[in-house]
């Protein structure tokens, strides 16, 4: 049992912070319930995510564990990070946690990493304290899910069916023809470099359907 257990320990080695080994509804194995719940949330709201992705700054690829963001959300350069021991008990864990969180924010800082930080606190909320750090963190509101994806919920798309096309969910339906809609950048006008919902059928159609951000 010791050599299995041994074994074991080399193979799945076990979690770095107090947690419980937990599945995400993307069937991928996380370190605690609150980095489920934090990806569960990710992936109900369309927004397409790498689990542990390491940091890459150019041509510089950091492999440190330190350097390993708990999620990473490709569609907009973001690291989320959970903080989950910022206030565990322990007096000397939480200190030494506490200098490699210190640590860990000098250099995504320093590299200009937008980073969102989520702490226990904020699981009680998260949709709201998203929300506003993901405005902070890029300067633009996060796309609320589309009309589309609740109507195809209802339809009863099962959710690997759903999981499979993240990005074609976070995008919305073009109110005049009901196709899909693209992200798109003024070029002209008083609106000239915001980002908007554009008809994806435009210019083929001529169809004039946009969402503004
Ligand atoms: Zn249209």
């Amino acid at each position: 049992m010791g050599l299995l257990n041994d074994i074991l320990t080399t193979i799945f080695p076990p979690p770095k912070q107090y947690g419980t080994l937990s599945v995400t509804i993307r069937a991928e194995q996380v370190k605690s319930h609150a980095e489920q719940k934090i990806a569960d949330f990710l992936s109900r709201n369309g927004i397409r995510y790498e689990y542990e992705r390491p940091i890459e700054v150019g041509i510089w690829i950091f492999n440190e564990e330190l350097c390993k963001p708990d999620f990473y959300l490709p569609d907009y350069d973001v690291y989320v990070e959970y903080w989950g021991m910022k206030d565990v008990e322990e007096g000397y864990k939480r200190r030494e946690y506490r200098s490699k969180m210190a640590w860990k924010m000098k250099q995504y800082e320093r590299y200009d990493v937008k980073l969102i930080s989520i702490y226990p606190d904020n699981l009680k909320n998260l949709d709201w304290i998203f929300h506003k750090r993901f405005a902070e963190v890029t300067g633009r509101e996060l796309p609320r899910k589309s009309g589309r994806t609740m109507k195809e919920g209802i339809n009863g798309r099962d959710s690997s069916q759903a999981q499979n096309d993240n990005r074609e969910q976070a995008s919305p339906v073009c109110p005049k023809c009901g196709s899909k809609m693209v992200m798109r950048r003024a070029k002209h006008g008083s609106n000239a470099g915001k980002s908007f919902w554009g008809c994806s059928q435009w210019p083929k159609t001529k169809c004039p359907g946009i969402i503004n951000i």
